[in-house]
């Protein structure tokens, strides 16, 4: 089995619809989808979108990297895709994302400026660009990962506070302390 990695800046072709919080509706299904499609062959990494562009980086098993492209490129929803990297890879570089959204937020907006950039177009980025796209979407906030499928996860399985034998202690307590109160009020 080997290991790869691929990125690729294309345009939207939906007309955005303007959010004021969250993401905007096209996108936010898009990412449901890879979500769920990613993560079943652990695919990792991230997606920008912005000015009505997208970049998107990919890296898992060569396999399921290039299955994936190859329905990525079918999609009505964005055109004139370019591949920017498609390339073998040692180890995996991302951990526990099956899709990271990055929203054009003030880090993208500061890579702009940097780089004399007024607008999000990835399909003209160098590949040094290319690369500190990948390490800002490796290195995003917790503000930054808006629809954090995978937060929502560990928030489900996040254990509870008490466990069962702890909670019946509770009750029982409750229950004698309640019974104790009685008997003292009789005593009365
Ligand atoms: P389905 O269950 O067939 O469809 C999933 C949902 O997407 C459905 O609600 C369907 O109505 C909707 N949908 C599919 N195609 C269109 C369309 N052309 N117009 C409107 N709605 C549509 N898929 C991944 O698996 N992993 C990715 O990382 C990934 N990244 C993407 C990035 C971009 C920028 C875009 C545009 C698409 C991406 N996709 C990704 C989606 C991909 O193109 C396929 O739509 C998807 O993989 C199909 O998977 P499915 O058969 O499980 O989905």
């Amino acid at each position: 089995m080997s290991l790869m990695r691929l990125a690729y800046a294309s345009e939207a072709t939906f007309e955005a619809k303007s959010v004021e919080k969250g993401v905007e509706p096209h996108v936010a299904r898009i990412l449901m989808t890879s979500r769920r499609n990613n993560g079943k062959c652990q695919l990792v990494g991230g997606l920008y979108y912005g000015d009505n562009r997208f970049f998107q980086y990919l890296e898992g098993e060569e396999k399921d990297v290039l299955e994936t492209y190859q329905r990525i490129q079918k999609d009505s929803r964005h055109k004139n895709l370019i591949t920017l990297i498609e390339e073998p890879l040692e180890a995996r570089t991302f951990e526990n994302w099956s899709m990271k959204y990055v929203p054009l937020s003030r880090d993208v907006r500061r890579f702009l400026d940097d780089h004399g950039l007024n607008r999000f177009d990835p399909a003209s980025f160098s590949s040094g660009q290319c690369e500190e796209m990948i390490e800002l979407i490796r290195n995003s906030s917790q503000d930054q990962k808006l629809v954090n499928y995978d937060e929502a996860k560990t928030i489900e399985k996040r254990p509870n506070a008490f466990s069962v034998g702890q909670r019946t202690g509770l009750i029982v307590a409750a229950l004698c302390l309640v019974g104790a109160l009685f008997a003292a009020g009789s005593m009365l």
